[in-house]
């Protein structure tokens, strides 16, 4: 196949899956939508698996990480209620897919990812689209970035014991957090919401992320 009628084929499949994956289960939010609309998600995974790309299930990524399967990035994505102007902290860079989405929403994107070999993919994908207003480093992002700290909005994309206490810290007030809480095998999504100096929790449906490793996180 050439490359432009590749493209094609990708760019329909995005339709579709927005189409049919998205808006009939409640994502609303125009951006988000076209956002998921615009990302070319395969770029994200190994060549062999781009015909599976845009299907309704997480892939994998190597490592035994996974990008989240596309609802769940939109519905994390919506939740963060971004609107443009927002400073954005990822934790879990994996494919820089979910970074990808956010950088199309915000001003700038700070993610960290703690293994090298994904970071460094990451990295020369999202170069590779022209995203520039994506920051990452190795590190474990159980500390959160301070340097850049606070955040308007933080996206957690592995599951935690419970929400560390340096992401609290580093969100900004108002700011609006969504992490996975539970034990190894399923989590709730969390929302955290501070405001006025109060910080909230509401809980969303059940997911299932991979371990987040670190020293507010699981130990390895
Ligand atoms: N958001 C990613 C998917 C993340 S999978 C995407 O769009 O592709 C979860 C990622 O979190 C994995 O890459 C894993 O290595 C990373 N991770 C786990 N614990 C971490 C920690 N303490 N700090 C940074 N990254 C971590």
């Amino acid at each position: 196949m050439n490359q432009t009628k590749n493209n094609d084929v990708f760019k329909v499949a995005r339709e579709r899956m927005v189409a049919t994956q998205l808006k009939p289960r409640g994502i609303t939010d125009p951006r988000v939508l076209e956002a998921m609309r615009s990302v070319p998600r395969h770029l994200f995974v190994d060549e062999a698996l781009w015909d599976q790309a845009y299907g309704d299930h997480p892939l994998p990524i190597g490592h035994g990480q996974t990008i989240s399967q596309p609802y769940i990035v939109a519905l994390m994505t919506q939740e963060l209620g971004l609107k443009g102007d927002e400073k954005v902290l990822e934790v879990g860079t994996g494919s820089g897919y979910q970074a990808a989405i956010l950088s199309r929403l915000a001003r700038s994107v700070f993610s960290v990812e703690r293994v090298p070999a994904l970071l460094a993919r990451a990295r020369k994908v999202l170069d590779s689209l022209g995203y520039t207003n994506v920051h990452l480093k190795l590190d474990d992002g159980t500390w959160g970035w301070k340097e850049h700290a606070p955040y308007d909005a933080i996206m957690v994309t592995a599951g935690a014991p419970a929400v560390p206490e340096p992401l609290v810290e580093q969100l900004a007030d108002p700011g609006v957090m969504v992490i996975p809480v539970g034990d190894q095998f399923s989590q709730s999504l969390v929302k955290v919401i501070k405001k006025d100096g109060k910080v909230t929790e509401e809980y969303k449906e059940g997911v299932r992320f991979v371990k987040l490793i670190g020293d507010h996180g699981w130990k390895e």
